[in-house]
């Protein structure tokens, strides 16, 4: 199985990666010559904000948007449930337009945007309370050979592409999924899930719009921002919970582990209702990178 970690150390080590430190500059400019290239066959995974955020782009519901564009996969390591474009993988991507440009531009997804940089977050095995520290989080230059935008006289600092971008953002609602898939591998969610996520999972993930709908909580209650991170903590719980039913729990010693993490029973009520809960009363944690 390929370790991602080890891959980008060893892309580090050889050049094909440049670690990007604050100050560091870089040429960039997209290239009249090759517009698009980079819309074909590649592999963009999307973020649940990507989804929703296209979706909402494209006036599409959620449940539409993956549909007619998107491709569940479950990653090798965790099983955890991922999204990618479907046609960018498979040739051109459905929203390159035939002069190179995107159709979708203002709502495209983050690795999108930021292509030619790219990010490595690794989140560290989070404690008995749950408690998640980050123990790596650098960003990259990563340009494809075929690419011609480095060979032009524009530079760039890291901030100022990420501002020019406009993903400052997605990558802070990227790091609130991120948080929620490694609380998953800490949970050895594959061990007791193998299959199809369980249909609340996905739910949360992927289909925020029917959330909303069957629950009676309207953009004017929670913005779509505040109702993604109360999406992301509802999660956790709902994970925390459903490993606890499978014996799992986050590093509980023997002598101090009292069963308190399933609070399902101890309340009395349904996951549904409790992750609800989440949605309406939960305000946003203080997320950090
Ligand atoms: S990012 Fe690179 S490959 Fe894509 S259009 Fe720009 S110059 Fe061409
Ligand atoms: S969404 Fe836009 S930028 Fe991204 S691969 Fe498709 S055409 Fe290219």
């Amino acid at each position: 199985m390929t370790n991602w970690r080890e891959t980008i150390k060893e892309e580090l080590t050889n050049g094909k990666l440049r670690c990007l430190k604050t100050g560091d500059r870089f040429r960039f400019e997209c290239h009249p010559d090759c517009m698009g290239r980079c819309c074909n066959r590649a592999d963009i995974t999307m973020d649940p904000w990507d989804v929703e955020n296209m979706a909402r782009g494209l006036a599409l519901s959620c449940a539409d948007f993956v549909d007619q564009y998107g491709e569940m996969y479950y990653a090798a390591d965790t099983n955890w449930p991922t999204m990618r474009l479907r046609h960018a993988a498979q040739g051109p991507c459905t929203f390159l337009l035939p002069d190179g440009r995107c159709r979708i531009y203002p709502y495209r997804p983050r690795n999108c945007r930021a292509y030619p940089v790219g990010r490595s977050l690794y989140i560290g095995p989070a404690d008995s309370a749950g408690v998640q520290a980050v123990q790596a989080d650098y960003f990259m230059l990563n340009t494809r050979d075929f690419c011609l935008g480095p060979g032009a006289n524009r530079t760039w600092t890291l901030d100022e592409w990420l501002r020019d971008s406009d993903c400052t953002d997605f990558f802070r609602l990227s790091t609130a999924h991120l948080r929620v898939k490694a609380l998953a591998r800490d949970l050895h969610y594959r061990e007791w899930n193998p299959g199809s996520p369980p249909m609340l999972l996905s739910l949360f993930l992927y289909e925020p719009d029917l959330l909303r709908e069957e629950f009676d909580i309207s953009e004017g209650d929670v913005d779509h921002r505040n109702f993604y991170y109360r999406r992301m903590e509802a999660l956790k719980f709902l994970l925390i919970n459903l490993a606890a039913e499978q014996g799992h729990r986050l590093n509980a010693g023997e002598a101090e582990d009292s069963g308190e993490v399933c609070t399902i029973d101890q309340a009395r009520m349904t996951m549904l209702e409790l992750m609800v809960g989440f949605l309406n009363n939960v305000d946003k944690q203080g997320y950090s990178w």
